[in-house]
């Protein structure tokens, strides 16, 4: 059985590996589709402080159901996994945020991934997919939990004005999210192809380099700015941007992970009474994030880029790792 083992930073190889025992409440998967993301990338880089070597990458799964003793409905059909391993008993498990468990074990970052062609998975992770959802719609059932869970976090209502930096996949799927709940999106980036990509599905563009990006929100909305602000980059100075972007007694949604701490205007946080929340995965959001990509709210097209094979993982985590290459989400088939 092959699986993309990452051995240390920047060593990723394709080897032969015994099938993993399937423990009770588990199915025996096949590999269908999987999605790269930033994180994968960190892993790659050696940027990432959560992975520990070697490991399994692999966390945006789309399978097919081999073999599900304890769940015989799902045997045959294909299902999306929810990667995470929460311990049940800490203090977010307990209150059903297991999002943020405190023992949480992400597959392909803490544990072993999907990049592989056979695996077990807790059936409780497995989510069926209808039967008519295009497999490149379906395998971006876990990115999409990430802007659902951001948005649900963020308590946005129709009509509701919308600032999002970073036009990257997390992104793209939220000004798509956005958008189909009826909100005015406004998106920063400085890469003008994203930026392409994020005005075609509705949203108002502006150039990070470019103007201030609180003076245009500020005009465009009659200087009230944003009624939340979605913080999808990472990016220090976008982090400390957010309090001047969101409007009095707005929120702020930290979904990008800055690599260490980073100063916030708490006065202007005072001044204004925002709410700045932090959010991480997704809890029980699988159910209607598949509603959500059935009903079509999502174009595929719009964020996967390249598609490359198993064998292939390596060159698809190169093309990631070149900044002269524009991708978002490159999906690996098995
Ligand atoms: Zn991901
Ligand atoms: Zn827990």
């Amino acid at each position: 059985m092959r699986a993309l083992v990452l051995t240390g930073p920047g060593a990723l190889r394709v080897i032969d590996s015994n099938l993993p025992s399937v423990g009770p409440g588990q199915a025996l998967v096949q590999l269908r589709l999987a999605g790269i993301c930033g994180s994968d990338l960190a892993a790659y880089r050696g940027t990432s402080p959560l992975v520990r070597y070697p490991r399994v990458l692999g966390h945006e799964l789309l399978v097919d159901v081999l073999e599900s003793p304890g769940r015989p409905d799902l045997a045959g059909k294909r299902a999306v996994v929810e990667p995470l391993l929460r311990c049940d008993v800490c203090r977010a498990c307990r209150v059903g945020r297991y999002n943020c468990c405190a023992n949480l074990r992400v597959m392909g970052v803490h544990a072993d991934g999907g990049l592989r062609d056979r695996f077990p998975v807790d059936t409780r992770n497995l989510f069926p997919v209808p039967e008519n959802m295009p497999d490149e719609v379906a395998v971006l059932a876990e990115p999409t939990s990430i802007a659902h869970h951001a948005i649900e976090r963020s308590g946005i209502g129709t009509g509701q004005v919308a600032a999002v930096f970073g036009a990257g996949t997390i992104g793209l799927l939220l000004i798509q999210l956005l958008r189909a709940r009826g909100c005015i999106v406004f998106v920063i980036d400085i890469d003008a192809w994203r930026l392409e990509v994020a005005e075609a599905l509705g949203a108002v563009t502006i150039r990070g380099d470019g103007g201030d990006p609180v003076d245009v929100v500020s005009d465009a909305t009659g200087g009230e700015t944003a009624d939340v602000v979605f913080e999808a980059t990472g990016n220090p100075a976008c982090t400390r941007l957010t309090t001047e972007l969101a409007g009095h007694a707005s929120r702020i949604v930290l979904v990008g992970w800055n690599r260490g701490p980073v100063d916030v205007d708490t006065v202007t946080l005072m001044r204004k009474e925002l709410d700045l929340l932090g959010s991480r995965n997704s809890a029980s959001e699988f159910p209607s994030v598949l509603r959500v990509l059935s009903a079509g709210a999502v174009n595929a097209g719009t964020v996967i880029t390249q598609r490359f094979s198993l064998g292939e993982s390596v060159q698809a985590l190169e093309l990631l790792d070149d900044p002269t290459e524009s991708a978002l989400k490159v999906i690996i088939r098995r």
